[in-house]
């Protein structure tokens, strides 16, 4: 039966027309199955009614014209309860509904299943038979497993449907929604970036020029070929010949004479090289995953990898070529932190990425930009949407495609506010950020994510509340050395030479790996993170501190925050490390600037090695121990706040990983973004606990993850009592303007009321209804 389903299910996903699609589901269902009639009614949410997509065993003439309301009949039922219905005799059930147009008045017994995609019925797929009886247990099971697998794909192929209807009619605005990833607005094209080869999300497109095409092709299979030889030669001594002689299996199906060959007819034909290779694959594919025998489905594996290999080679190709217009928006399966970095300075205007949520740290990379982002947009192919008009709300997490004249006037309009509000608060940039009776606040900047923030410090940040060391270390082939991280850090030192820079020492694992440094776990985020990796191997640890430390010479800025603190025997471990560093390099700054004394003085020997020794120590004696302190952001510290504070100078909280360790939400899963949210009254009420705990210890508190560049979140922060705040360099000004804005009372009242709040719902919905009412709405949405 498994093999069935997954038959069916990527018999549906390689169709590239919807309409193809559902028929050829609805023929296969029913032949499995068994039974006389299936049909699949798919959910339009404008005319509040479901349409028969495809049928087989109802009247063909009712296809595509048949609806049945939201709240009629069975079908009607099935989308209402969300539930699976089993019924022997349909049309004595109170909710049956005749319609004579799709002749089902010989079948009796009626099994109907939802198929829903994140909590939206998006259709009903529904067996039917003459005979009068309850489908078995195995029926159900079956069918609503499969409706379950289809639901991804069909929401896949919805918009693929829809989007293709609309090239072809070029009209209509089509308006898709995402996570709201990173404030701002953007209209532009879309520019789609496909790091990843991936058959399933090539578009079919023709090409006119098909020489070119196929020139493309053969490079990429001559390339292919290349490839095969050098790792068969470089595996040759590794594996048996049984093994080596797949790739000789390989290059026999690159020949000309066969699939090869197939791919090359195909663009003779108008295909575009990746379209022709696409359905020659696929076409393989799904024939050797047809046949039960277990060798021949094992071979659809072999063709899928020989059809990516060719797919990287053909796509690379096609990068080389893709010019960039001046401006754009950028689309990518994944977007990374470091895909953002690069296209930054390349007329980068806003970012879609179908998977991550707002916490991944492309988005928050994006926010530090003022670039919109919208993230986990997951149910659209990549390809067609390349070169689109777009529009994208980072607001409200909405995105248009092809918008009308009409939608674009209105953005531009609410552009230009846009533009007006950044030009406005960079007014109280130099100002300090106090509230209007009185109460400070410090505003900080957070760095380290791209290269390059040193203009940010002109935006009136007093220093530096978090730098994200890890962003250095990934854009290597191995760890740097002491004296690379040395030059680093100085420089990031040298940015706020009259303010405190506060460094996290490596905080990998995670969403953050290193490329020379692989992390394979089951559970990365409750893994091995931050401080656990750091404490087994001290060799990284004590280099980065030392590296730190010289950095500071002179400068005495430095202060050394600790990530993923969950105990104090970590605090005492590292705390133990620091201090060997510091020791250690203390005492070899005294031995190297006696010997360099004394080299100097060999000449006219005006010092003995006492004399020079002692004027050494004095050098040394200059380099000082820095503030240590650590990073709220595992739920157990908080309840530790006393003894944590009698190790540590002070405290700040990373409420990005708090809120997910908090809530048990992964904070980069589009498909739980809905739960993760750091104004959670759990969440809030955690952060004034933490805050209340920190003056009673006596311990500095800020905080430094995305909550304090909203501007609610500041307000709130600031009542509860936090010291500083730290954010991007884009919300510096935004922020200070904020508090400068409000009374310490306002925002005290504001926090009383929030935390007497019991979901999230209700408390975003009285601090977006407070800003409003203060005159700070056009923080949080689009326009002013
Ligand atoms: C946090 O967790 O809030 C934080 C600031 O660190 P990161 O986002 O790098 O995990
Ligand atoms: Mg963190």
């Amino acid at each position: 039966m498994l093999t069935t389903l997954r038959r069916i299910v990527l018999e549906f996903s390689q169709e590239a027309e919807l309409q193809n699609a559902l028929e050829r589901m609805v023929y296969n269902v029913k032949k499995a199955m068994k039974t006389d009639c299936c049909s699949i009614y798919l959910a339009d949410y404008h005319q509040q009614h479901f349409l028969l997509m495809a049928s087989d065993g109802l009247a063909k003439t009712s296809v595509g014209e048949t609806s049945i309301g939201f709240s009629e009949g069975l079908v009607g039922l099935v989308g209402q309860r969300e539930e699976p219905l089993n019924i022997a005799d349909a049309q004595q059930h109170q909710d049956y509904m005749h319609a004579p147009e799709v002749e089902e008045d010989d079948f009796n017994a009626f099994l109907g299943t939802p198929i829903i995609h994140q909590r939206k019925v998006l259709g009903i797929l529904a067996i039917q038979q003459k005979e009068s009886r309850h489908y078995t247990e195995n029926d159900e099971a079956f069918l609503v497993t499969l409706s379950a697998q289809l639901a991804s794909a069909l929401a896949n192929a919805e918009v693929k449907n829809l989007l293709s209807h609309q090239q072809q009619k070029n009209q209509g605005v089509k308006q898709l929604h995402g996570i709201a990833g990173a404030p701002g607005i953007a209209l532009s094209e879309i520019i789609v970036c496909q790091p990843q080869a991936d058959l399933a999300a090539v578009s079919l497109k023709k090409s006119p020029d098909s020489q070119k095409q196929l020139l493309r092709f053969e490079q990429a299979v001559e390339k292919t070929r290349i490839e095969f030889d050098v790792l068969s030669s470089q595996l040759s001594e590794a594996i048996d010949d049984d093994s080596l002689a797949i790739f000789d299996v390989y290059k026999q199906l690159l020949e000309q004479a066969s699939l090869g060959h197939e791919v090359a007819a195909k663009i003779s034909k108008g295909w575009r090289a990746d379209s022709a290779l696409k359905l020659v694959i696929e076409h393989y594919i799904s024939q050797f995953e047809a046949i039960e025998d277990s060798y021949f489905r094992e071979r659809a594996s072999d063709i899928r990898d020989l059809g990516t290999r060719l797919l990287v080679n053909i796509q690379q190709q096609a990068k080389e070529e893709l010019e960039l217009p001046k401006e754009f928006i950028l689309l990518a399966q994944d977007v990374s932190a470091s895909l953002v970095a690069q296209y930054q300075h390349q007329g980068l205007l806003g970012i879609i990425s179908l998977t991550g949520s707002n916490n991944s740290h492309a988005a928050i990379l994006a926010r530090s930009l003022g670039l919109p982002a919208i993230m986990g947009v997951n149910a659209l192919v990549l390809g067609q949407l390349h070169q689109q008009q777009a529009i994208i709300d980072g607001y409200s997490g909405e995105l248009f495609i092809n918008p009308d004249e009409g939608l674009i006037r209105e953005y531009q309009y609410l552009l230009s506010q846009e533009k007006a509000l950044t030009d406005k608060v960079m007014e109280v940039a130099q100002l300090p950020c106090i509230t209007q009776d009185g109460r400070a606040i410090e505003v900080l900047l957070n760095a380290g994510l791209s290269a390059g923030f040193e203009h940010s410090a002109k935006l009136g940040a007093l220093g530096i509340g978090l730098y994200r060391t890890e962003i250095p270390f990934m854009n290597r082939n191995c760890f740097p050395s002491e004296q690379e991280q040395t030059q680093l850090y100085r420089k990031v030192l040298q940015v706020f030479p009259k303010h405190g820079v506060t460094m996290r020492t490596l905080d990998v694992g995670g969403d953050k790996s290193l490329p020379y440094f692989p992390i394979n776990e089951e559970n990365p985020f409750l893994g091995w993170r931050g401080i656990r990796i750091t404490l087994d191997h001290p060799e990284i640890f004590l280099v980065q501190v030392r590296a730190m430390l010289r950095a500071n010479q002179g400068l005495n800025n430095l202060e050394i925050m600790l990530p993923m603190i969950s105990g104090v025997e970590e605090i005492d471990e590292a705390n133990r490390l620091i201090n060997q560093a510091f020791f250690e390099l203390k005492a070899e700054l005294t031995k190297d600037i006696t010997t360099e004394l004394m080299s100097a003085s060999n000449e006219d020997g005006h010092l003995t090695l006492q004399q020079a020794q002692k004027k050494a120590q004095a050098v040394s004696a200059k380099l000082v121990r820095p503030k240590i302190g650590i990073m709220l952001e595992v739920p157990s510290v908080i309840f530790q706040m006393e003894a944590l504070a009698k190790r540590v100078d002070f405290f700040s909280v990373g409420s990005n990983d708090l809120t997910q360790y908090l809530l048990a939400v992964d904070r980069n899963n589009s498909q739980v973004a809905n739960l993760y949210d750091a104004f959670h009254p759990a969440v809030l009420n955690a952060l004034n606990s933490i805050a209340k705990q920190s003056a009673q210890y006596l311990t500095p508190i800020s905080l430094c993850g995305e909550l304090a560049s909203q501007p609610a979140g500041a307000i709130l922060l600031l009542a509860m009592g936090f010291d500083k705040i730290s954010m991007n360099g884009h919300n510096v000004p935004r922020i200070k303007w904020v508090i400068r804005h409000i009374s310490f009372e306002q925002a005290q009242n504001i926090l009383d009321k929030t935390l007497t709040l019991t979901t999230a719902k209700e408390v975003h919905s009285y601090l977006n209804e407070q800003l409003e009412v203060l005159g700070l709405g056009g923080f949080i949405r689009a326009g002013y």
